[in-house]
């Protein structure tokens, strides 16, 4: 009796101390309304000694999306959201100092990113040429929800860690950007109520685990059982499963997507959607193992927007997994589709109108 009271002392302690790092945090920033829901930095980009070549994921991939974006005039390169870099104290919200701090071994990073020779440098570089940028596109999932909130979209083009949980990195994810940007929408948007679904190809493990007993968060989650991470305990935590096995095409896909979104609907009514939109479905990928093409990722994405807008419900976007040189041009035309069928509005001073 006295031990199980004591427990729920400290969970309390835990929750206000949680509270207090979220209300003091400076990552929700007051964005200037001519600014678009677009969030994007420049220090997102991984470049290093050409150590970034060696994981199949092109970390040059955000700024190219950009690009394509302000190129074509659809997106204005002054009206893009510059996020802030997450803090110790911001990234405690959800992480154990332990995990943070097992961050500051160079091995541990190198096998969380799946680069090897990264255990080779000496840590302090690893923490600015590797980790820092990922804190980078944490505060920019982070500061999303609050523009969400504020715009009914937001569009972090990066961010999507979603093999990573409070205790554990793995698949290339070093910060459990999407556990702990739904924590700040609990506390400072007032929310209590949210959907994660989850269409990069692999299984979301890390917001499972992070949210496994917690009835405020809906999963549904769209994932190839046959590939990495094969977790079958984060599995059983998943509201709403939705499996795609190697070889899957689009039309196969839409019409299961389709389907999905229809009972996710009849489910659950949340009060802010986090889209997980890994392009690692296409075609060609050489991890996702589905055969999507790229104007069904167009079509995909379209319809997860679709579903959000209809029902007035804010919904931000990350852009997670993908591993071809084409992923970019892929969610770019895919932002721009968005644009063009009306689901999101990218015009500000200098956006196309
Ligand atoms: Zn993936």
């Amino acid at each position: 009796m006295s031990s199980s009271s004591s427990s729920s002392a400290s969970n309390t302690d835990a929750e206000t101390l949680r509270r207090k790092r979220i209300n003091s945090s400076k990552l929700y920033l007051d964005v200037n309304p001519s600014k678009v829901p677009v969030i994007y930095s420049s220090y997102y980009d991984i470049s290093f000694l050409g150590i970034e070549k060696l994981h199949p994921f092109d970390s040059s991939n955000w700024g190219r999306i950009c690009r394509f974006l302000i190129s074509e005039r659809y997106l204005d390169k002054n009206s893009i959201v510059e996020p802030s870099e997450a803090s110790t104290d911001d990234l405690l919200v959800v992480h154990t100092e332990a995990y943070l701090n097992s961050l500051k071994n160079s091995m541990n990073v190198a096998t969380i990113t799946e680069v090897p020779p990264v255990a080779m440098l000496p840590n302090c570089l690893v923490q600015m040429r590797v980790l820092s940028p990922f804190r980078r596109q944490v505060g920019g999932t982070i500061v999303a929800g609050k523009l969400a909130k504020e715009r009914g979209w937001a569009i972090n083009v990066g961010g999507g860690f979603h093999h990573c949980c409070s205790g554990k990195g793995g698949g290339f994810c070093a910060y459990a950007d999407i556990s702990l940007c739904i924590h700040f929408a609990f506390v400072r948007l007032n929310i209590s109520r949210v959907m994660i679904i989850d269409l990069d190809a692999h299984q979301g493990n890390g917001h499972e685990r992070d949210f496994a007993d917690d009835g405020r968060v809906y999963i549904m989650d769209m994932y190839n059982p046959q590939i990495y991470p094969f977790d079958m305990t984060a599995r059983g935590y998943i509201n709403q499963k939705v499996e795609v096995v190697s070889g899957t095409a689009t039309d196969e896909y839409l019409k299961k997507l389709d389907k999905a979104l229809e009972e996710a609907g009849r489910n659950f009514a949340p009060e802010l959607i986090v889209y997980n939109a890994g392009t690692d479905i296409l075609d060609g990928d050489p991890l996702g193992g589905l055969k999507i093409s790229p104007d069904g990722v167009v079509q995909r994405d379209e319809r997860v927007f679709r579903f959000a807008r209809e029902r007035n419900i804010p919904i931000l976007m990350v852009t997670s997994g993908g591993y071809m040189k084409s992923s970019a041009r892929v969610i770019a035309d895919s932002i721009i589709n968005l644009s063009k069928k009306g689901l999101i509005d990218m015009a500000s001073q200098g956006g196309r109108k």
